[in-house]
């Protein structure tokens, strides 16, 4: 499972996501930002800078 904590991203937020697939926890992000965070023009170092906040959360690992 990968999951996207927004607050490592804007401070203070505590929205997350996860999902199975990174492509689908990107899209959730980016529709996130520009619902919440107001980031109309979702640029692509903010997309790199989520995928590189993305964490592997297998809790069947641990
Ligand atoms: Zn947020």
């Amino acid at each position: 499972m990968k999951t996207f904590e927004c607050g490592t991203l804007v401070p203070g937020c505590d929205w997350k996501t996860s999902n199975e697939n990174e492509a689908d926890v990107v899209q959730h992000a980016v529709q996130h930002l520009k619902a919440v965070h107001e980031e109309h023009h979702i640029r692509p170092s903010i997309v790199e800078a989520i995928k590189q906040r993305i964490k592997d959360t297998d809790s069947e690992a641990s």
